[in-house]
Parts: C-alpha cells; sequence; structure tokens
C-alpha cells in the first residue's frame, strides 16, 4: 500500500514526505485506515515496527483542526518514549498548524502549568502520573478528548502506572477511541481493552 492511497489530508501527507518515509510499513499498511475509521485498535508490535508513526498518522488525520481544546491524549510508560513521541508528531504534523506537547514527570509541573494556559494544546504526550496530577489539578481538561492512545500497554501496566491509567480511563468521555500498542498481550492488558474498549480490531504484527 502507499500513503496516498490512504486519502490523507495532503498537509499531513506533506508531513510524512519530508520527515522521510515512503512506504508505509507493515503495521501502518493495517492498522492507521482503521484507526482514521473511528475503530478501537489493539495492535502487538514491537518498538522499531514503525508504531509511533501509525498512532501519530492516524491521530493527525483524525483531529480537528480548528478545535483547539485537547483532542488526543498518547500515555507511554518512560518521559523519553513521551517526548519521542511529542516530537514526531510535531515533524509529521508540522505543516498542519497543530499545538502538541509533552508532559512528563521529573520536570517542573509549573512549566506545564504556565505552557498549558499560555496556548490551548490539541495533542499531549505524557506519563500517567504527571498527565494525571494536571487533571486534577483542573489545568488539564479531557472534555473535547476523543482518541486515547495507550503505547507500550503491557510496561505501562507493570510499572506501578496501573491505577493512575484506570482512573485516567474514568475520567475520559465514554465512548472515545482508544488504541492500545502493545509487545505483548499480558493478562492486565487484555483486563484493560476487554474493560475499557468496544469490538477492537486486533492488529498482530
Ligand atoms: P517505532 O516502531 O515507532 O519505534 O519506529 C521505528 C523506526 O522506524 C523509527 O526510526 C521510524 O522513524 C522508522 N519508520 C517508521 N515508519 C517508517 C516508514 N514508513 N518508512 C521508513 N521508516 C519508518
Amino acid at each position: 500500500s502507499t500513503f496516498e492511497g490512504m486519502n490523507l489530508n495532503p498537509l499531513l501527507l506533506k508531513g510524512i514526505y519530508e520527515y522521510g518515509f515512503e512506504t508505509p510499513s507493515a503495521i501502518q499498511s493495517r492498522a492507521i485506515m482503521q484507526i482514521i475509521s473511528g475503530k478501537d485498535v489493539i495492535a502487538q508490535a514491537q518498538s522499531g515496527t514503525g508504531k509511533t508513526a501509525t498512532f501519530s498518522i492516524g491521530m493527525l488525520e483524525v483531529l480537528d483542526t480548528k478545535v483547539k481544546d485537547c483532542q488526543a491524549l498518547v500515555l507511554s510508560p518512560t518521559r523519553e518514549l513521551a517526548l519521542q513521541i511529542q516530537r514526531v508528531i510535531q515533524q509529521l504534523g508540522k505543516f498542519m498548524k497543530i499545538q502538541s506537547y509533552g508532559c512528563i514527570g521529573g520536570s517542573q509541573i509549573n512549566e506545564d502549568i504556565k505552557n498549558l494556559k499560555s496556548i490551548k494544546k490539541q495533542i499531549i504526550s505524557g506519563t500517567p502520573g504527571r498527565i494525571l496530577d494536571l487533571i486534577k489539578r483542573r489545568f488539564l481538561s479531557l472534555k473535547s478528548l476523543k482518541l486515547l492512545i495507550l503505547d507500550e500497554a503491557d510496561e505501562l501496566l507493570t510499572n506501578g502506572f496501573k491505577e493512575q491509567i484506570f482512573e485516567i480511563l474514568k475520567t475520559v468521555n465514554a465512548g472515545i477511541q482508544i488504541v492500545v500498542v502493545s509487545a505483548t498481550l499480558t493478562r492486565d492488558v487484555l483486563e484493560m481493552t476487554n474493560k475499557f474498549t468496544s469490538n477492537p480490531v486486533k492488529i498482530l504484527v
């Protein structure tokens, strides 16, 4: 398959080519259109398969660029990964004038608060603890959220984040789209997907 064949926003397509991608990887061929169609997706995929660009491209395509509230949230288990994901989204979406932001623990929360207040962020990538903290303090509103990505879900649920993840999942609007990416489908991952997704498309790469 090709990226042109996905009927993407031309500004997104331009970002993909400028990033240096020519043809979709296996997971991109199989999952991007499913994400765009609005389905919940569970992808079993390791890093190195092109998983980050899969959900980033799907997310950028379903985003309503006119809506300035947070519409998409990516949760990942490490600070490095959360920032790396934010950079990929920023790069792929650079012609779309999207506001994205990384929220991670270990940095000054006041910095996040200042940044979230100054310009509204349409996409947030972060680690669960900091995200939950910002939600609880009411500096991050998920009332317009339509897409939640859980990257490296097996790691997310083993790193002591399980309660925080469930708490975040309980605060988001019922019926939002959920995309789960995980190297292994552990019992915790299956429990979470059973509880919070509906009729997910399962993709194994
Ligand atoms: P990930 O699985 O997200 O960790 O990505 C692994 C690596 O593959 C990253 O360096 C990406 O930039 C690269 N990559 C992702 N999609 C493509 C693609 N369609 N063509 C070439 N490289 C890609």
